[in-house]
């Protein structure tokens, strides 16, 4: 009897996490599992930001897809996705095709740049490994120039920010402990460095806890971080960007790097797909389905589901990738043995939120209590841990976990 064919798209933790908990539910027999990946690695998007402001390398960012996954249960498949035929059951690759019964999506997201001139050409994006290194290399060079000029630049030290999320305010947290390093490096004095975050908001960190904000703008105001709140990028140009506060004129900040961190939508296949979307994320039904498709699962930053006590979307984290993954294979298996209408709803069970400020530092609030500094720090830490942990149990901990505590 031919097997059916589940196909996961993206060794992310969404998909990373429905591989593992299949390749446990289901015998050899049972199914043919594929997943399919543009690289042979996969990396921990949550640490990028250390990768890209060289306070990690980014080889610790990453481990080899085939040391999480049975190769006896599970054939992988190193391509890019260019198309979902849904139609046809068919997933177009860059290297060919490959046909499913059923589809898991989970590609993540990509940067949103809300058609903001320039953008694309002239910023950077923490999206990546490739991405962190470029970044990571950009800086250094921008450093490295300015110490050989004789007529020297002043605004190749300048380092633009866009956007106080989470993802600036991590970046930050990690450029202000490496910038010293660079300025001793090639002996630049650190006075010569500036570094601006602009916000659109009223406030850095908007909705999280205004205590915790308060503290970590005040720790990154103490490295030397220049806060530009209530003030939008309007435009990247070669020189660096155009911000205006309110209705207020354009004003130019020049600067040789423009890491641009100021939101995600979902993936662009989806919408090539034509599978309905918002933004390009998927409001999935309870059981994580796309409506409409009743073998296609779309999970993490590609799906949205929505906080029903705030009526919004949750912002979309790895939390929640890893938690749709584990709950997507048990819907999967349950499709596989006939019991459609016993499927699993998906409720987040958050644990909480914390934001690292480097290595050395953090805020969060993790069941339910608030927390700063090392102890906050010491939380981050167990929790990309944890990360590690599910996916490829102690051994990779042991591999790629992070135990400088202090
Ligand atoms: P991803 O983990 O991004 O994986 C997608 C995978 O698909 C990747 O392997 C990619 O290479 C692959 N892929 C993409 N397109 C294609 C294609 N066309 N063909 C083939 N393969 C493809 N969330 C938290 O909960 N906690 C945090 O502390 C946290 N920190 C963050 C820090 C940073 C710097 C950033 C950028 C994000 C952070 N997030 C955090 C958010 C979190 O990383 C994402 O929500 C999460 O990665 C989403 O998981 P995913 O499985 O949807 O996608
Ligand atoms: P975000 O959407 O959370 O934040 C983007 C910020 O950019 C917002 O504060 C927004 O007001 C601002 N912005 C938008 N347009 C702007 C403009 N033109 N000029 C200036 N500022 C502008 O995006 P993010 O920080 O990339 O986070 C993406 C997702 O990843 C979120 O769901 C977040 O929760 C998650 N994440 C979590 C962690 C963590 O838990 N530690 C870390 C990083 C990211």
């Amino acid at each position: 009897m031919r097997k059916p064919k589940i196909v996961v798209l993206g060794a992310g933790y969404g998909g990373l996490m429905t591989v593992t908990r299949l390749q446990k539910m289901l015998g050899q027999d049972e199914a043919n599992i594929v997943l399919v990946n543009k690289n042979d690695y996969h990396y921990e998007t949550t640490w990028l930001h250390e990768a890209s402001a060289g306070t990690l390398h980014h080889d610790r960012v990453r481990y080899d897809i085939d040391s999480v996954i049975n190769r006896s249960k599970v054939e992988f498949i190193r391509a890019e996705v260019q198309d979902i035929k849904t139609a046809e059951k068919k997933v177009i690759l860059n290297s060919g095709e490959v046909e499913y019964d059923y589809l898991v999506f989970a590609l993540g997201g990509e940067s949103e740049t809300f058609g903001i001139q320039g953008l694309k050409e002239y910023a950077f994006t923490i999206s990546n490994v490739n991405a962190a290194r470029q970044i990571r290399e950009h800086i250094d060079y921008q450093f490295a120039t300015y110490a050989m000029e004789t007529e020297k630049k002043e605004e190749r030290l300048s380092i633009v920010v866009g956007g106080a999320g989470f993802t600036g305010i991590e970046f930050l947290g990690e450029l202000t402990n490496r910038v010293p390093e660079l300025c001793r490096e090639y002996d630049i004095d650190y006075s010569k460095v500036r570094i601006y975050c602009v916000e659109a908001a009223p406030m850095v960190l908007p909705g999280f806890d205004p205590e915790l904000v308060k503290y970590a703008v005040s720790q990154l105001e103490k490295k030397g971080v220049e806060f530009k709140i209530g003030t939008a990028i309007k435009e990247a140009t070669p020189e660096g960007i155009k911000v205006a506060k309110g209705e207020e004129e354009l004003q130019e900040i020049k600067a040789g790097t423009v890491i641009w961190a100021a939101g995600v939508r979902g993936s662009s296949i989806i919408e090539k797909a034509e599978i309905e979307n918002m933004r390009a994320r998927v409001k999935v039904n309870p059981d994580l389905r796309a409506p409409g498709h009743d073998n296609i699962f779309v999970i993490g930053d590609s799906s949205l589901i929505i906080n029903e006590e705030i009526n919004r979307p949750y912002p979309p984290t790895a939390q929640i990738a890893m938690q749709q993954g584990e709950v997507c294979a048990r819907n999967v298996v349950k499709l596989l043995k006939g019991q459609a209408d016993d499927l699993e709803a998906f409720k987040p069970d958050i644990k909480g939120t914390v934001c690292s400020l480097g290595d050395d530092d953090a805020i969060g609030v993790a069941f339910g209590k608030k927390m700063t500094g090392t102890k906050a720090s010491f939380m981050k830490k167990m929790i990309d841990n944890r990360a590690l942990l599910m996916i490829g149990g102690p051994s990779l901990v042991m591999k790629k976990g992070k135990f400088k505590f202090l």
